[in-house]
C-alpha cells in the first residue's frame, strides 16, 4: 500500500488505510481479488466480486468463481506470474469466459508479497462481454462475406475467384512435394436450346442438379468450380492422366443417367469434356493448364459434343 504524498488533501492518519484502500476498490466496476498462491484461499474479494459470485466465506478462488471445480483450475494463471526464483515477475493479461456466469473478462493478474510475506496473486477483472460479442459478429460477418465472395450463389460451388485461389494453392503444393495434378473442364451441350425450351428457370434447375452430380463425384480433395455460365472445373490433387479420364468418364455418364427433374418434365442433359494434366506442376501454370483442357473442350465439341478430348503435358 502506498502512502498519500504530503500535500494531499486527504488527511489519511484519521482513516484506517485499509479500508480507504477497500473502499476504492469496492467502488471499481470491476472484481479484484487477492488469493494465497499456494492455497488459493481468498484474501481479498470487492464488493462488484460479492455481488455477482456471493460471499467468499472461507472459500477458495476455485470454489466461488467458477463451475463444477474439485481442484485448482486448469487455465490458472498463477504459474506465469513468478520468475524462475519464484519471485513476482510483472502483470499477466489474458482474456478468459468465465465459468458460472458465462461473461467475458480480461484479467489483470499479478503476483506480490502480501503484508506477512506470502506471495499472492491480484487479479482486476474487467467484464468485456459486449466487445467480444461485437467481434464474434463482426468475424462472422467478415466470414460471411468471405463466403459470399467466394461461393457460386446459384449452386453452392467455388466461384471462378476462388477457384483460382484455391488452384494457385494447390499447384504449389503440387510442385514442392512433385505431384502430378490434372484438370477437368466441361461445358454443357446445347444450353441455350434447354433455356428455350424450359425457361430461365428450368436450365437454372439444371445447373443446379449437375452441380451436385459434380459434388457427389468428385473426391473431397478435389476442388470444384462453376467458373461461369453453363462451364465447370474440377481441379484434381495427385491426379494423373488417366484417374483424370476416368473421372471425367464417370461424370459424363452421370450427366447422360441423371436427367433434371423441372415443373413434371425430365430435362435431359449432356456436356463435353477437356481435360489437361500436368505431371510436372512446377512446369505449368494453372493458367497453362486451363487453357489446355479448353482447347480438349473446343475439340470435343467440333467431334460432336457428349464426349472426352484431352491434352496433356509433362
Ligand atoms: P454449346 O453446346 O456449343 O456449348 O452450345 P450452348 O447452347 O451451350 O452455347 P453456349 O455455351 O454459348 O451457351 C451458354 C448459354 O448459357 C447462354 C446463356 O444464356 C446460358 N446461361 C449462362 N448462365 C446462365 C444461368 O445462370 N442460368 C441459365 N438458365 N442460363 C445461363
Ligand atoms: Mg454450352
Ligand atoms: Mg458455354
Amino acid at each position: 500500500m502506498t502512502h498519500p504524498p504530503n500535500n494531499s488533501p486527504i488527511d489519511f492518519s484519521r482513516v484506517n488505510s485499509y479500508k480507504a484502500v477497500a473502499t476504492i476498490l469496492d467502488s471499481l466496476d470491476a472484481l479484484v481479488y487477492v488469493a494465497d498462491m499456494e492455497t488459493h484461499e481468498l484474501i481479498f474479494f470487492n464488493d462488484y466480486g460479492q455481488t455477482r459470485w456471493g460471499a467468499p466465506q472461507g472459500r477458495r478462488c476455485w470454489e466461488v468463481l467458477q463451475k463444477n471445480q474439485n481442484g485448482p483450475c486448469e487455465f490458472c494463471s498463477n504459474h506465469r506470474l513468478t520468475d524462475p526464483g519464484g519471485e513476482p515477475n510483472g502483470v499477466y493479461v489474458w482474456e478468459f469466459q468465465n465459468t458460472q456466469n458465462g461473461r467475458w473478462y480480461q484479467c489483470r493478474d499479478q503476483a506480490i508479497r502480501w503484508i506477512d510475506g506470502r506471495l499472492v496473486r491480484i487479479e482486476v477483472a474487467t467484464d468485456i462481454t459486449e466487445r467480444k460479442l461485437m467481434e464474434q459478429q463482426l468475424e462472422e460477418a467478415r466470414n460471411q462475406a468471405e463466403h459470399l465472395a467466394n461461393t457460386d450463389m446459384l449452386t453452392g460451388l467455388n466461384n471462378r475467384r476462388a477457384f483460382f485461389n484455391l488452384g494457385e494453392q494447390l499447384m504449389k503444393e503440387a510442385a514442392r512435394f512433385c505431384q502430378p495434378v490434372s484438370l477437368i473442364m466441361f461445358d454443357l451441350d446445347y444450353f441455350k436450346q434447354i433455356n428455350d425450351r424450359y425457361g430461365h428457370a428450368g436450365g437454372d434447375a439444371v445447373l443446379v442438379n449437375i452441380s451436385s452430380i459434380i459434388r457427389n463425384t468428385a473426391r473431397e480433395a478435389d476442388i470444384v468450380a462453376r467458373l461461369g455460365g453453363e462451364e465447370f472445373a474440377v481441379l484434381l490433387p495427385q491426379t494423373g492422366f488417366e484417374q483424370a479420364t476416368n473421372l471425367a468418364g464417370r461424370l459424363r455418364e452421370a450427366l447422360v443417367e441423371n436427367n433434371t427433374e423441372f415443373n413434371g418434365q425430365q430435362i435431359p442433359c449432356t456436356a463435353s469434356f477437356g481435360i489437361s494434366c500436368a505431371d510436372i506442376p512446377s512446369a505449368m501454370t494453372l493458367d497453362q493448364l486451363l487453357s489446355r483442357a479448353d482447347h480438349g473442350l473446343y475439340v470435343a465439341k467440333r467431334n460432336g459434343r457428349n464426349q472426352t478430348a484431352s491434352e496433356t503435358a509433362g
